[in-house]
């Protein structure tokens, strides 16, 4: 106890948690001010001829004496803090640029994708905050994706499914993000506004081990072409995934055999040279 009775629920290693966490949080803030913040792109290609689908934007944060810090660490602080809110205007906007550029370069049929997290949907009045935005860039809806995970999913109320909806009517395209990692019902998933399934890679690590996943994944796949769903595997880092998911009928996937995620000067320099319009 603390001598008046009190117990301390603390521990030196809870302080410097503590104070790491409150560390990186006055960080961000700096960094969204002094554009420490970027975003990497990652191609999502289709099984069938390695054509691109879509990028993925992933943020990215490289720190004047840290260096880089990896969005697994800050982003979960940003999201407990709402400077996500902040964050997550950044990296929309950020996203719809460089998408209108090259959209205005000739590339018609790749689209950009971007996580949305679980405090930009309760707190952003979605509709209006992403047509502001694709209007900003001169970009057209169908040009955007958003990727929310199967929790925020589950998490979310009725008013944000039909903002979602409002959206989707517009033309942007819905995933559900580390799809069979939240344990939504297969009713619930016939119910919402979603175009994509992105399965979690988790399944795609297991496989390897557990013949059990195998029969997962399968049935992931039948499922989304029941309910006439996009299918993308994450995190398919070699041949062996990449000829299991298509034996599977999976139609696309992300992941290091692919490409890894690259700046957009290296992304724009691929694509302006390959032809995607
Ligand atoms: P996520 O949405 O599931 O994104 C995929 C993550 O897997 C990315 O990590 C990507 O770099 C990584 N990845 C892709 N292919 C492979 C592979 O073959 N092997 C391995 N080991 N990893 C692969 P990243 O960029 O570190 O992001 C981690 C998580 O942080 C993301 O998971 C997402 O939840 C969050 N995040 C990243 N960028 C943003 C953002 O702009 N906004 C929000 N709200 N969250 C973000
Ligand atoms: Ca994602
Ligand atoms: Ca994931
Ligand atoms: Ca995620």
């Amino acid at each position: 106890t603390d001598g008046r009775g009190i117990f301390r629920v603390y521990s030196p290693e809870m302080g410097s948690k503590m104070r790491r966490y409150h560390y990186l949080l006055e960080e961000m803030r700096l960094a969204l001010t002094s554009q420490n913040f970027s975003l990497s792109f990652q191609p999502i290609v289709h099984v069938e001829d390695c054509s691109i689908d879509y990028f993925e934007a992933l943020v990215r944060w490289t720190h004047p004496v840290e260096g880089n810090i990896t969005p697994g660490e800050f982003i979960p602080i940003a999201e407990e803090s709402n400077l996500i809110l902040e964050l997550g205007d950044w990296i929309m906007q950020e996203a719809c640029r460089q998408m209108s550029a090259w959209y205005n370069a000739g590339m018609r049929k790749v689209r950009i994708s971007v996580n949305v997290s679980g405090v930009q949907l309760k707190h952003r009045p979605l509709h209006d905050w992403i047509m502001a935005m694709l209007g900003k860039a001169g970009l057209p809806a169908h040009a955007l994706m958003l990727e929310i995970t199967e929790s925020c999913f589950i998490e979310a109320s009725d008013a944000v499914i039909e903002q979602l909806e409002l959206l989707r009517n517009e033309g942007v395209l819905i995933a559900i993000d580390d799809f069979g990692t939240g344990f939504s019902s297969l009713s619930t998933l016939a119910e919402l506004p979603v175009d994509i399934i992105k399965i979690d890679k988790l399944f795609i690590d297991q496989a390897n081990e557990n013949p059990k996943y195998n029969k997962i994944l399968n049935s992931i796949s039948e499922l989304g072409k029941e309910l006439n769903l996009k299918v993308v595997a994450e995190g398919i880092e070699h041949a062996e995934q990449f000829e299991l998911v298509k034996n599977l009928g999976i139609q696309c996937v992300q992941g290091y055999l692919v490409s890894r995620p690259e700046s957009s000067r290296n992304v724009g320099h691929k694509v302006l040279t390959q032809n995607l319009n």
